[in-house]
């Protein structure tokens, strides 16, 4: 789990000679305790930042928001200053959005999420007071898969009173959340009553099995893109397993809630490695999703089976590309005639799956998707939802919503859930799902 470096130069002699020429055994050094969670060592990763600033040109936040001072100072360099352990966290690592972008650009592999992350926890642990209005209103905003499933008990009374003017404004003002956004609503059946009222998996086939990670998202309010991924990986004969499954830590992530996060990782792995030792692979359709098995977890977490999930996860489409030969599949395809403007998520950046979507309808009868670009939507998450950070976010999704406004389309279509709201919010447009489309054109 650890970057930790262990010098090996292979001459079998346990000994290093300073620049001052003064030789010392190893056996001398005493590690120095930054981020003091256990197991957690991300000296050698800081080590590697050599300046440059990359990472800070890509952050969304910097860009708009002078006073955040990028992912170098909230990586690296914050790690320079506690190394001393005089100086507390700087609490401007809330105000990054744990989009990722500054990850994948660092020319040096600089663990930066992980660093945010371990520093956010330990922001929250050590220096949060938890009867604060901040604390209370992320930790409900973190765990929504709680207030989702209550929520689902009484889906018609929550949407009215979600979305009630007044009950937004008290939550404005008692919480913090945002009255700017309307509550997406919620399903009137989940995907997991969907799928036990279906009877489960309708083709049995031991040789292709995948596991669903639905997440909360797609549970709880778009059970439409978890039926259309059923339809869609049945149409190619594969047997869906639905495992008992948590949130996939996301939000606690971007808040600071490490251990809720490890609460649900735990579950998480148990049922999908279960899954995969049975022969399946694991699909997201959120590419939120995907990253937190594939990359926070193994980063955050020491899990059994844990490396063995992030190897064998993937976003669903990703994984058909791989499997199945789509665009045969799709060349005798036709749909009714629509025009997407299509968003990818930062997410699906990070995974390398920025084009996958635009790149596959476009053999498709009918079907133009354009790619408006490759900004941030603003929101990440529950980011966007903290009336502090609404401005910023908007300013953030400005560009896309430009973007998709000078588009002939006029229904947009991306992987993430918070992204879509964001982008229904910016445009009005309606937001798609790339299973969906694939869904229409296959099924
Ligand atoms: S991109 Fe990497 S090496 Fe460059 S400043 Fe950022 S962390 Fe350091
Ligand atoms: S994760 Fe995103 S918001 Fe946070 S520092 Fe990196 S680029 Fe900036």
């Amino acid at each position: 789990m650890s970057d930790a470096y262990t010098p090996d130069d292979g001459s079998g002699i346990d000994a290093t000679t300073t620049p001052g020429g003064t030789e010392h055994t190893r056996d001398e050094y005493e590690p120095v305790e930054v981020f003091p969670t256990e197991g957690m060592d991300l000296r050698p990763g800081a080590d590697s930042c050599y300046k440059c600033s990359t990472c800070d040109t890509e952050c969304p936040v910097a860009e708009v928001n002078d006073e955040f001072p990028g992912p170098k100072f909230q990586g690296p360099e914050q790690w320079r200053l506690k190394r001393n352990e005089d100086t507390d966290i700087d609490d401007s690592v809330m105000k990054c959005s744990n989009c990722m972008r500054c990850d994948s650009v660092c020319p040096s592999s600089v663990p930066l999420s992980q660093m945010h992350n371990t520093a956010r926890g330990l922001y929250v642990e050590e220096q949060m007071e938890t009867l604060s209005r901040e604390y209370i209103r992320n930790r409900i905003l973190s765990n929504y898969r709680t207030s989702a499933w209550l929520a689902s008990k009484v889906p018609r009374i929550a949407n009215v009173v979600m979305n009630f003017g007044p009950a937004r404004w008290l939550m404005e003002r008692t919480l913090g959340v945002t009255a700017e956004r309307e509550f997406p609503a919620f399903a009137t059946w989940t995907f997991r009553e969907w799928w036990a009222d279906r009877g489960g998996p309708r083709v049995p086939n031991d040789e292709k099995q995948v596991a669903y990670f639905h997440g909360c998202y797609s549970n709880y309010n778009t059970p439409e893109v978890g039926k259309a991924m059923v339809r869609v990986f049945e149409h190619f004969g594969y047997q869906i397993l639905v495992p008992e499954q948590g949130c996939s830590g996301t939000p606690m992530f971007a808040n600071g809630m490490l251990a809720d996060a490890e609460r649900h990782a735990e579950t998480n792995v148990e049922g999908l490695v279960e899954a995969i030792d049975d022969g399946a692979a694991v699909i997201a359709s959120c590419t939120s999703c995907s990253m937190a098995l594939r990359q926070e977890y193994p980063e955050l977490f020491d899990l059994k089976g844990i490396d063995d999930l992030a190897a064998n996860t993937y976003e669903a489409l990703e994984y058909l590309r791989i499997n199945e030969d789509l665009e045969a599949a799709l060349s005798e395809s036709e749909v009714d005639s629509q025009s997407f403007a299509y968003h990818a998520p930062c997410h699906a950046r990070n995974q390398g799956l920025a084009t996958q979507a635009v790149e596959l309808f476009e053999g498709v009868e009918g079907v133009t998707a354009t790619d408006v670009g490759d900004s941030c939507s603003g929101i990440s998450g529950t980011y966007g939802w903290k009336a502090e950070n609404y401005e910023t976010s908007m300013a953030i999704g400005e560009e896309m919503f430009e973007h998709m406004a000078a588009d002939e389309a006029e229904v947009g279509m991306t992987e993430c859930p918070t992204c879509a709201m964001q982008m229904e919010h910016g445009t009005g447009y309606e937001i798609r799902h790339p299973l969906q489309v694939l869904e229409a054109a296959l099924c």
